[in-house]
């Protein structure tokens, strides 16, 4: 079920509610106060708990409601025998032995069926006029009810006074256990002084109409309302039904949960429907809707429980994702920085820690491109160990590595911080000057020859002379790299031909 349809059946279900307790009002002032509450918590949109809690209030209310009822009905069957007793006494009277009996069976079978209470004393009172007129038929006939108890003109006879107190006794009785509106309440009291009063049973026959006559009032309003209120509700879970089944349909692919809480909650409205429908019984209806909602209720709890626990399992997958998550970045973390040393050392070479000839040509070409574009000057310098093949010739190739690592040494001693230098393979180094016209570039690279040549480089204990020579190229507008590189390495090879250690530039 979506969220919206939800919020729909609670609507519905606080509506049900509202219109249940509105049908419990005015039987008892303790049951009307907690149905007010009811309804007020309902108009401030309480939750379920709340108004599942007062409706468990009002339940022991409904349930002494329901047990006064039972005794007024109780009453009205014992009035009625007793006022057949009292035909059955009368002198000279004879009651018709098959009517009697029919209004016998009528009593046992209506006396619990508020609604039937007026045609009760109704059909009592036919009763009464055919005892009178079966015994004296010869009688002038005038009113029925002016010859119940007393012939006209008669004399009022010795027992008539008794017989007054006791029918009026019993309808005063049947009066104080009649629940009407408090508008009534003034006809009720003057009907009970009336029928107190009155000592002649000539009057009965009209204080007996009134009688009728306001239960009929209580039993009308209350069939009213019964009657709105089964086609209220009866809309009212037909529209449930509706959404919750179109709900289902729109769903399916929603959790085996949600779908037994929709059949299940479907069926207990389904059922609910049907036996609202079929109700014509106030009290029965009220605690069949309490019933439902009860069970409604339960189902909802469960259903919220199981959400609970779904909730609750879902987190802890989100937690534990959020871990997987973590340790991922972790290891990209230490990936990427393992990546990263792979890479610098890709770019290294390892003899002498110096960047490579890769290095150098990541590096070159955009130094070339940005010192063109600024318009500033750049030289490259291509160095080579003269005679280095003889070195490892004489002293073995341990011997060279370790001129190959000292002689970078020497070099970089006069070079600035600016200047970049690269082994560029075997005994070559190349030497980028950023911001250097040739002339600077030719000053400097000299005192990197001289640096080299001065140095006495200690050789299995002994000092060997080494030296180096040196190609300049200063960077034209336009050159590439490789041009630039191949104008410097022509100078050098010029270097190599004047006779070694020694700087050669062109611009
Ligand atoms: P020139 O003055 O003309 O440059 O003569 P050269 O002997 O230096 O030049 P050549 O190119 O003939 O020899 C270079 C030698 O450098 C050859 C090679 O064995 C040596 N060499 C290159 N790389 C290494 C290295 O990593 N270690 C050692 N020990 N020797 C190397
Ligand atoms: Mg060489
Ligand atoms: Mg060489």
């Amino acid at each position: 079920m979506t969220e919206s349809s939800s919020d729909e059946l609670v609507t519905m279900l606080r509506k049900a509610v509202s219109r249940t307790s509105m049908l419990a009002e005015g039987n008892d002032p303790k049951l009307d106060a907690v149905v007010r509450q009811i309804r007020q918590a309902i108009t401030k949109g309480a939750n379920a708990d709340d108004i599942q809690t007062l409706l468990k209030n009002a339940e022991p209310l409904l349930i002494k409601s329901d047990e006064e009822q039972q005794k007024r009905a109780r009453l009205l069957r014992s009035t009625l025998e007793e006022l057949v007793d009292l035909l059955d006494k009368q002198e000279g009277k004879r009651v018709p032995h098959t009517e009697k009996k029919k209004f016998e069976s009528q009593i046992r079978l209506h006396w619990q069926t508020s609604s039937q209470w007026p045609l009760l004393i109704k059909s009592f009172l036919t009763l009464a006029e055919n005892t009178l007129n079966s015994a004296e038929p010869d009688q002038p006939r005038s009113s029925f009810l002016s010859r119940l108890f007393q012939r006209e003109g008669d004399a009022p006879r010795k027992n008539d006074h008794e017989v007054m107190t006791q029918i009026s006794h019993s309808f005063i009785g049947l009066m104080n256990n009649l629940s009407l509106p408090s508008l009534y309440d003034d006809d009720v009291s003057d009907l009970k002084n009336a029928l107190k009063r009155n000592e002649s049973l000539q009057d009965l026959p009209e204080l007996l109409d009134e009688v009728i006559h306001l239960i009929m009032v209580a039993i009308g309003k209350t069939q009213e309302n019964l009657t709105k209120y089964l086609s209220q509700l009866n809309q009212q879970l037909a529209s449930i039904n509706e959404s919750i089944t179109s709900s289902a349909i729109s769903h399916k692919s929603l959790s085996k949960s949600r779908e037994g809480f929709n059949s299940q909650l479907e069926t207990q409205v389904n059922d609910t429907f049907h036996a609202v429908k079929h109700s014509t019984d106030l009290d029965s209806l009220k605690s069949l809707i309490d019933d439902r909602l009860t069970v409604i209720s339960n189902t909802m709890t469960d259903y919220k429980t199981q959400m609970i626990e779904q909730e609750k399992q879902a987190s802890q997958s989100i937690s534990s994702l959020k871990n997987k998550v973590v340790r991922m970045e972790k290891d990209t973390v230490s990936l990427r920085s393992m990546l990263q040393e792979k890479l610098a050392q890709a770019m290294t070479d390892s003899l002498t820690d110096l960047p490579n000839r890769t290095a150098y040509q990541d590096a070159i070409l955009p130094l070339c491109k940005i010192m063109q574009k600024t318009s500033k000057p750049m030289c490259l310098a291509v160095c080579d160990i003269d005679h280095f093949k003889s070195v490892n010739d004489t002293w073995g190739h341990l011997a060279g590595d370790k001129v190959l690592r000292l002689v970078p040494k020497q070099i970089r001693s006069v070079l600035k911080k600016e200047d970049l230098m690269f082994r560029y393979g075997g005994e070559e180094f190349v030497i980028a000057f950023p911001n250097m016209t040739l002339e600077q570039a030719m000053a400097r690279t000299e005192l990197v020859r001289l640096a080299v040549a001065k140095t006495p480089f200690n050789v299995q204990g002994e000092p060997v002379s080494i030296s180096i020579s040196i190609g300049l190229a200063q960077l034209e507008p336009e050159e590439s790299p490789e041009a630039l590189f191949e104008r410097a390495d022509k100078q050098l090879y010029l270097a190599k031909e004047a006779g070694r250690n020694r700087v050669m530039g062109t611009k």
